[in-house]
């Protein structure tokens, strides 16, 4: 090759690579991207649910905070939703009582996605927890507010907790609890309180 035609071949080199990097981070992104849309489509599907169920609920007069509507309950020309939704994922829907929101079988697909409630043995909220998110590159510690409540997803609009991500809720006198993310939401961990050291003026 003489210098010239080396010149050619580096830039026509340079070229093709670029091109098929910026290729690649396109259709990547576009992956992710409809990936979350079809999250997002699955929520707005669960909420549709949550709503029907509500009315129904109203309307029959439910009061036993554990009734659960059937399909036939809520789907059809002349009641709540005229089709039953479907996950664009292909998950399966169950419906929801007064007290429980609808859930779709893939645990990501959750209205309570990333909500954690900390009691300690004796039901009782506990505030001020430390709730520590770590995996999947993420590593941060949330707080419990008053209701002892925290949504640990708020880092991130990618519901980017993947398998494997571990949450240890821990306060000062308590004993921490580790808990995996991937058995569905919402977490409710219970806080067992440490064992006070003996201390020789509790001897009497
Ligand atoms: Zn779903």
């Amino acid at each position: 090759m003489n210098r010239a035609a080396k010149v050619a071949f580096v830039a026509l080199a340079t070229v093709i690579i670029l091109t098929s990097l910026s290729a690649f981070l396109f259709f990547w992104s576009m992956g992710e991207v409809r990936g979350l849309a079809a999250v997002q489509s699955c929520i707005a599907n669960l909420k549709e649910l949550d709503g029907a169920t509500a009315a129904w609920a109203l309307e029959h007069g439910k009061t036993n905070r554990d009734d659960i509507p059937t399909d036939s309950d809520l789907f059809g020309m002349t009641l709540y939703l005229r089709d039953k939704p479907r996950c664009p994922h292909g998950g399966h829907y169950s419906l929801g009582s007064c007290s429980a929101r609808p859930r779709c079988s893939i645990p990501s697909h959750s209205l309570e996605f990333g909500d954690v409630y900390v009691r300690d043995e004796h039901s009782n909220v506990v505030s001020e927890a430390a709730v520590r998110v770590k995996g999947g590159g993420r590593d941060y510690t949330m707080r419990t507010d008053a209701r002892g409540f925290a949504n640990i997803e708020c880092r991130g609009i990618d519901r980017g907790l993947k398998p494997g991500t571990t949450v240890t809720v821990g306060k000062h006198g308590f004993l921490d609890s580790q808990l995996s993310t991937a058995k569905g939401w919402p977490l409710n961990v219970i806080l067992r309180r440490a064992r006070a050291p003996e201390s020789p003026s509790a001897q009497h």
